[in-house]
C-alpha cells in the first residue's frame, strides 16, 4: 500500500472539506431524490478492487461522477420526506475529530475523555431539554448515554425491563413466556423488532387502540393489562410515543404512567423525532409525564443539526440496565471501575465498541450554539402551521391529523388513488420529496419540515407543486 504522507493528508483533507462545503452550499441544484435505477451505481465502478493505490484526486472525482447520482439529498431544503436528518458544519467537524482520534470508548480506562465528555453531554442535554432530574448521571439511580440509534435505545430499555420483570437474575432471563408488552399500531417498527430480539414474540405484544388523534387510549390499555393479569401473564413494558413516525401523535404519558406504576411495568418514552423540540421552552409540553418514565430517548441526529449517529438514551433505573447488560471479562477489568469511581458505557448498550460521539454534540452546542437550534425548531414549527392554513384553505385537500410541531399529513378528498398519484408525480419532479403513509386505512402525504436551511420559500414552492399537480 502506498503511504499517504502527512502533507498529502492535509492537502486531501482540505480538498474534502472544500468539497463538503461546496456540496452543502450547492445542494439545491440537485433533484431531491436520486434518479438512479437498482444496480446503476455498481455498474459505474470496476467489478474488482484496484491492485495498486490510485491518486486521491481520482477518488474525489468519482465521488462526483459515481456517488452523487445515487444520493437522495437529506440536506436539501426541499427534503420533506421521512423525518429530518439535518447536519451542520460544527457537528461534521466533531465527527471528523472523533475519526482522527480513533479511540474506542467502551470503558472509562480506554479513553477517560470519551466517557467523561459523554456523561457531561447527556447531562447538558438533560438540562437544555428540561428533562427530569432522575435522568441525570449525578442522580441516585439514573443516567444517560449516547446510543447509535433510537432502535438500540429501545432494545436496551426492553432488556432492562426484562431483567427487572424476571427478578433481576440472568438465569431467570430465559423465561420470557409470561411477559407482555404494550404499544399502539402507530409506534415505531423498532419497538416490535426490539421485543422480538428480546424473545418477546408477536403473540406477547398487545396493540393498544388509539383515538382519532392517533394517540393511545389509556382506558383500552387498562383493559388489556387487566385481561392479561387475569390470564396469569405479566405486563412488563409499555411504550409511550411522543411524536409517532406516521403522523406525529402524542400518547398521553402521565395517564399511561399511572397504569404502568400500578402494575410495576417499565415505561419507555420514545420521542426520537420530536423530543428535541423541547429545546424551545414553549414546547416543553413534549416532556409531560417524563418524571414517571423509566427510560426515554430522543435523537439529536434528527432535529438538532447533529449528523447521524447520535441518540440520547436516559434511564431512571440504571441498576436494571447494568444488570441486564454488564459482562466483565478479565481483559476489561480496571481498578477505577472496580472502585465504582467511573462509568463503563459498554454496559449501557448492546455492542462493546463505541465511537466518540459526544464530540459532535459538544462541537454543535459550543460552536453552532443552542440558540441557533432553537431558532431552527421554531422556524419549522411556524412554517408547518402556515402550511396547514394553506392546506385547509384548498377545498381539494384535507388535513388528516393534528400537527402541533413540524409534520403535516394531508390527503386529497378524491381518495387514496388520487393521493398516491399525487405523491408519485410530485416526487418524480425532483423539486421536493414527500413520504406516503396510511392512517386508519387512508393514504396520506407526510410533509416533514426539518431541513437546516428550509425556509418559507421552500415550503411555499412545495405546496405550490402539490397544488399544481392536484389537478
Ligand atoms: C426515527 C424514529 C425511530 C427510529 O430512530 P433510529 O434512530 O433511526 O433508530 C424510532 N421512533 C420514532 C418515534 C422515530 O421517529
Amino acid at each position: 500500500m502506498a503511504v499517504v504522507t502527512p502533507d498529502e493528508f492535509r492537502q486531501h483533507g482540505h480538498a474534502l472539506i472544500d468539497w463538503i462545503a461546496d456540496y452543502t452550499e450547492g445542494v439545491e441544484q440537485y433533484p431531491v431524490a436520486s434518479q438512479v435505477q437498482p444496480g446503476d451505481i455498481r455498474a459505474m465502478l470496476p467489478e474488482h478492487p484496484p491492485a495498486h493505490a490510485e491518486p486521491f484526486a481520482d477518488v474525489l472525482a468519482d465521488l462526483d461522477r459515481v456517488v452523487m447520482p445515487g444520493i437522495t439529498h437529506w440536506q436539501h431544503p426541499s427534503f420533506f420526506a421521512y423525518f429530518p436528518g439535518n447536519g451542520s458544519y460544527p457537528a461534521i467537524l466533531g465527527d471528523l475529530a472523533a475519526s482522527g482520534l480513533g479511540v474506542q470508548g467502551m470503558s472509562w480506562v480506554t479513553s477517560p475523555a470519551c466517557t467523561e465528555m459523554e456523561t457531561l453531554m447527556v447531562d447538558w442535554m438533560q438540562e437544555l431539554l428540561g428533562l427530569p432530574d432522575h435522568f441525570r448521571s449525578t442522580s441516585a439511580t439514573g443516567g444517560g448515554v449516547i446510543q447509535g440509534s433510537a432502535s438500540e435505545a429501545t432494545l436496551a430499555s426492553i432488556l432492562a425491563a426484562r431483567w427487572r420483570a424476571t427478578g433481576g437474575s440472568i438465569n431467570a432471563m430465559g423465561d420470557t413466556t409470561h411477559l407482555v408488552a404494550y404499544a399502539t399500531s402507530q409506534a415505531h417498527s423498532s419497538i416490535e423488532k426490539g421485543l422480538r430480539i428480546a424473545g418477546i414474540g408477536t403473540s406477547q405484544v398487545r396493540i393498544v387502540p388509539h383515538d382519532e388523534s392517533f394517540a393511545m387510549r389509556v382506558d383500552e390499555l387498562d383493559c388489556l393489562v387487566r385481561d392479561d393479569l387475569a390470564a396469569g401473564l405479566t405486563p412488563f413494558w409499555v411504550c409511550a410515543s411522543r411524536g409517532t413516525t406516521s403522523s406525529m401523535a402524542f400518547d398521553p404519558t402521565p395517564a399511561i404512567a399511572a397504569v404502568a406504576r400500578r402494575e410495576h411495568m417499565w415505561l419507555h418514552v420514545d420521542a426520537a423525532m420530536s423530543g428535541i423540540g423541547a429545546l424551545a421552552p414553549e414546547l416543553r409540553w413534549i416532556n409531560d409525564g417524563l418524571e414517571l418514565a423509566d427510560s426515554y430517548c430522543t435523537n439529536p441526529h434528527k432535529w438538532m443539526g447533529v449528523n447521524f449517529d447520535c441518540d440520547l438514551f436516559y434511564t431512571a433505573d440504571r441498576g436494571s440496565l447494568l444488570g441486564a447488560l454488564s459482562i466483565l471479562p478479565e481483559y476489561l477489568r480496571s481498578a477505577a471501575a472496580e472502585a465504582g469511581a467511573v462509568i463503563d458505557y459498554r454496559d449501557w448498550q448492546v455492542p462493546l465498541g463505541r465511537r466518540f460521539r459526544s464530540l459532535k454534540l459538544w462541537f454543535a452546542i459550543r460552536s453552532g450554539g443552542v440558540e441557533q437550534a432553537v431558532e431552527m425548531i421554531r422556524r419549522h414549527v411556524t412554517l408547518t402551521q402556515e402550511l396547514a392554513e394553506w392546506a385547509a384553505a384548498d377545498p381539494r385537500f384535507e388535513v388528516v391529523a393534528p400537527h402541533p410541531l413540524n409534520l403535516l399529513c394531508v390527503r386529497l378528498r378524491d381518495g387514496d388513488a388520487a393521493t398516491d398519484a399525487l405523491i408519485e408525480r410530485a416526487n418524480a419532479t425532483g423539486r421536493a420529496l414527500f413520504t406516503r403513509t396510511v392512517l386508519d386505512g387512508m393514504v396520506a402525504c407526510r410533509i416533514s419540515v426539518g431541513g437546516r436551511t428550509t425556509d418559507r420559500r421552500h415550503v411555499a414552492a412545495a405546496w405550490a407543486l402539490l397544488q399544481e399537480l392536484a389537478g
